[in-house]
C-alpha cells in the first residue's frame, strides 16, 4: 500500500520534504462483523485547506490537525473492494474522505457519497461534481444571493472553485470579472469559461485602479478566495449593500503573521454583508447539487479544466503547487486508472 504521510508539522511555506511517500500494509478485507468498507482509491484531491491541517494548533481548528507519521487524508474517488455495510456493495463507485494511499479502510461508509453519473469523468467527483463544485454552488447562490445584472468579481478565478463561480454567475445573467496569476489562466477565463473580463493580478501595480477600471459602477458580489491585499482593494470598490461570500483566503495560509486589512470600516459605510461559509454545512444538499451540475455539464453549459498529477509520488509537489499557482484548473492526483 503506497501512501503519502506527513513527516513533520509545517510552519511557513510547505515543502515536498514535509511529506514522504512510503509503503505499508494494505487492508484489503473488512474486519468480521464491522460495517466498514475497503476502497481502492482512483483519484485524490489536492485542496488548499490541507495546509492548515499540516500545522499543530494549540486550540481545536475546524478540522483536525494531521499527525506526523500518519497518512494524509482528503476527499477522493474510489471503488468499493469489500464492504460490511448494507448500503455499499463491492464495485460501487463512491467519493468521500479517504487516504492519500492505494487502499483505504473506511470505518464509516455512510459518510461517503455514491457516484450517480459514472458516464461523466470520474475525476470530476474531486472537483466540479465534488467538494469544490458544491462550494462554488452553495457559496455563490446561498451566501452571495445573486440577482440578474449584478457585477461580480472572483479571485483565484481559474481554480477549482473560481472557474465554476464565474460560470454560475454567467448562467445567472451577471457581469463577471476574474483575477488570476498568469496570462494563460486569464486567457482561459475569457475564452473557455466565458468571463466578461479577466486580468493578471501579478501584472497590476495598483489593484484598486484595476478594479475601478473593470467596475466603474462598483462590485455587487465579491467571491473571496484569496484575502489580504485583494480584499482590501475590493472593499473600496464595493457597492452599497454588496455581498462578500468568504470562501477562503489562500494568500494568508502560509504566513506566520496574517496581514492586516485596514479598511474594514467599508463594511459599515457600504452596509456590506461579509459572510464566511463551510461546504460541509451543505453536504445534505449534495445529491440535489449533483443532478443540477451534471445537467449543466451534459448540456455544455459548464465546462471544467483539471490539472492531473500522475501517481502518488507526484502528490506532495501537486499540493504545494496550489500555493505558487502552478496548477491550471482543479489539481488532483490519479492514483490508479481503475
Ligand atoms: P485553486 O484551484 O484556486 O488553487 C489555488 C490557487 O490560488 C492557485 O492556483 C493560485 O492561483 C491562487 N493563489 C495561491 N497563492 C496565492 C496568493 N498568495 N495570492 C493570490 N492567489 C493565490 O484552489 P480551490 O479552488 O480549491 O480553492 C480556492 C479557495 O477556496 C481557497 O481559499 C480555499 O481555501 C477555499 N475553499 C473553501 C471552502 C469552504 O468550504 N469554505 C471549500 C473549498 C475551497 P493564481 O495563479 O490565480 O494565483
Amino acid at each position: 500500500n503506497k501512501m503519502v504521510i506527513l513527516k513533520r508539522y509545517v510552519t511557513g511555506f510547505p515543502s515536498e520534504d514535509d511529506m514522504e511517500v512510503v509503503t505499508g500494509t494494505a487492508h484489503l478485507a473488512v474486519p468480521p462483523g464491522s460495517a466498514a468498507m475497503v476502497v481502492k482509491n482512483l483519484y485524490v484531491s489536492c485542496d488548499p485547506y490541507m495546509r492548515g491541517r499540516m500545522t499543530k494548533h494549540d486550540r481545536p481548528s475546524y478540522v483536525p490537525d494531521f499527525v506526523p507519521g500518519e497518512v494524509l487524508v482528503n476527499f477522493g474517488v474510489g471503488k468499493v473492494m469489500a464492504s460490511g455495510h448494507p448500503d455499499f456493495k463491492v464495485g460501487d463507485l463512491v467519493w468521500g474522505m479517504t487516504g492519500w494511499e492505494e487502499y483505504t479502510l473506511v470505518p464509516k461508509p455512510e459518510t461517503f457519497f455514491k457516484i450517480n453519473h459514472p458516464e461523466l469523468p470520474l475525476s470530476y467527483y474531486t472537483g466540479v461534481l465534488g467538494m469544490p463544485g458544491l462550494t462554488a454552488w452553495a457559496g455563490f447562490f446561498d451566501v452571495g444571493k445573486p440577482k440578474k445584472g449584478d457585477y461580480v468579481f472572483v479571485s483565484a478565478a481559474s481554480g477549482a472553485v473560481g472557474q465554476l463561480v464565474g460560470q454560475l454567475a454567467k448562467l445567472t445573467g451577471c457581469y463577471v470579472v476574474g483575477s488570476a496569476g498568469s496570462d494563460e489562466k486569464v486567457n482561459l477565463l475569457k475564452t473557455k469559461f466565458g468571463f466578461d473580463e479577466a486580468f493578471n493580478y501579478k501584472k497590476e501595480q495598483d489593484l484598486d485602479a484595476a478594479l475601478r477600471r473593470y467596475f466603474p459602477e462598483g462590485i455587487d458580489i465579491y467571491f473571496e478566495n484569496v484575502g489580504g491585499q485583494t480584499l482590501e482593494a475590493v472593499l473600496d470598490n464595493m457597492r452599497v449593500h454588496g455581498r462578500i461570500p468568504v470562501c477562503g483566503m489562500i494568500s494568508q495560509y502560509n504566513l506566520e503573521q496574517p496581514e492586516g486589512v485596514h479598511n474594514l470600516f467599508q463594511v459599515v459605510a457600504k452596509r456590506l454583508r461579509m459572510e464566511g461559509f463551510m461546504v460541509f454545512d451543505y453536504f445534505n444538499q449534495y445529491y440535489k447539487f449533483e443532478e443540477e451540475m451534471a445537467g449543466y455539464l451534459k448540456e455544455g453549459k459548464v465546462s471544467y479544466v483539471e490539472d492531473v498529477a500522475d501517481g502518488l509520488e507526484k502528490a506532495p509537489a501537486a499540493l504545494i503547487g496550489l500555493f505558487t499557482g502552478r496548477n491550471v484548473g482543479k489539481q488532483l492526483v490519479a492514483v490508479a486508472r481503475e
